[in-house]
């Protein structure tokens, strides 16, 4: 591994959807006007970002300018992260995973995976390499394995450099229907809120970073604070119907900037 030196780099790219058939047949209007590659106007208000992608960007195009470089990085000893954030049917799925079984519509997760092997493939073939992967989900600040759905509720725990990792429990998860919808959407609203806190901190250079805020910031400590690679991928809608959701979600990606 090669020595890295402890600095982060926050990326913010914003990928705009086309337009739905529902959106299409209500017709609804067409709101982002783009300029250049890093400028997007919605309803009046401009936005700046590292990159804008408009509706016909390809997979490829994305996969090469949000995720290509933190592979490389990542395989020299950097911590990467790629998070998608944005409405629901804005395109954070198919951004991130997209369709597995066809070689352009291939997102960024199957794409990441073989460029790592193609990478251990092209090595000496005496060396071992050792892949490991989780797959959680974080809800209502409680997190279930999604490789083992049968553990529910696990918990954070440090390792003895204090980085934080989440452990195999047996904790039993139960939710109660009363009050359910109010608390899914308080714990969605607190775990966005703490990620854009931490964000916005070390987007500023603060001294004091809340990672401890939220499980979600916890568990992202190490990706996003100190040696890493992030690239946050606003996914946006095109359509009027969806302008006011729209914009607070560029403005969550504008305090990445
Ligand atoms: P989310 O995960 O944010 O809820 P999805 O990724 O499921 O949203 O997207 C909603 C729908 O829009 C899906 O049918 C998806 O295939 C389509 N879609 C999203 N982004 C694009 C895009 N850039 N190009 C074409 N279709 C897209």
């Amino acid at each position: 591994m090669a020595d890295v030196p402890a600095e982060c780099t926050i990326k913010v790219m914003c990928r705009f959807r086309p337009l739905n058939s529902s959106e299409v047949a209500r017709g609804d209007k067409y709101i982002p006007k783009f300029q250049g590659e890093d400028h997007v106007v919605v309803g009046s208000k401009p936005f700046q970002f590292d990159r804008v992608f408009q509706p016909n960007t390809t997979q490829e195009q994305v996969y090469n300018a949000c995720a290509q470089k933190i592979v490389k990085d990542v395989l020299e000893g950097y911590n990467g992260t790629i998070f998608a954030y944005g409405q629901t049917s804005s395109g954070k799925t198919h951004t991130m995973e997209g369709n597995l079984h066809d070689t352009d519509g291939m997102g960024i997760i199957p794409r990441i995976v073989q460029d790592i092997f193609n990478y251990i493939y092209s090595m000496d073939e005496n060396l071992e390499f050792h892949i490991k992967v989780s797959y959680f989900e974080i809800y209502l600040d409680k997190i279930r394995d999604l490789l083992d759905v049968s553990k529910t509720n696990l918990s954070v725990h440090e390792d003895k450099n204090r980085v934080p990792y989440v452990k195999v429990s047996k904790c039993t998860y139960k939710t109660g229907a009363e009050g359910a919808v109010l608390d899914e959407a308080k714990n969605i609203n607190k775990s966005l809120s703490s990620l854009g806190n931490v964000i916005s901190a070390l987007a500023e250079g603060s001294g004091y970073i809340p990672y401890r805020d939220s499980k979600m910031t916890r568990i992202l400590q190490d990706s996003l604070g100190g040696n890493c690679r992030t690239t946050i991928v606003i996914c946006a809608s095109p359509s009027a119907y969806n302008e006011s959701e729209t914009k607070s979600t560029l403005m969550f990606g504008q305090r990445a900037k």
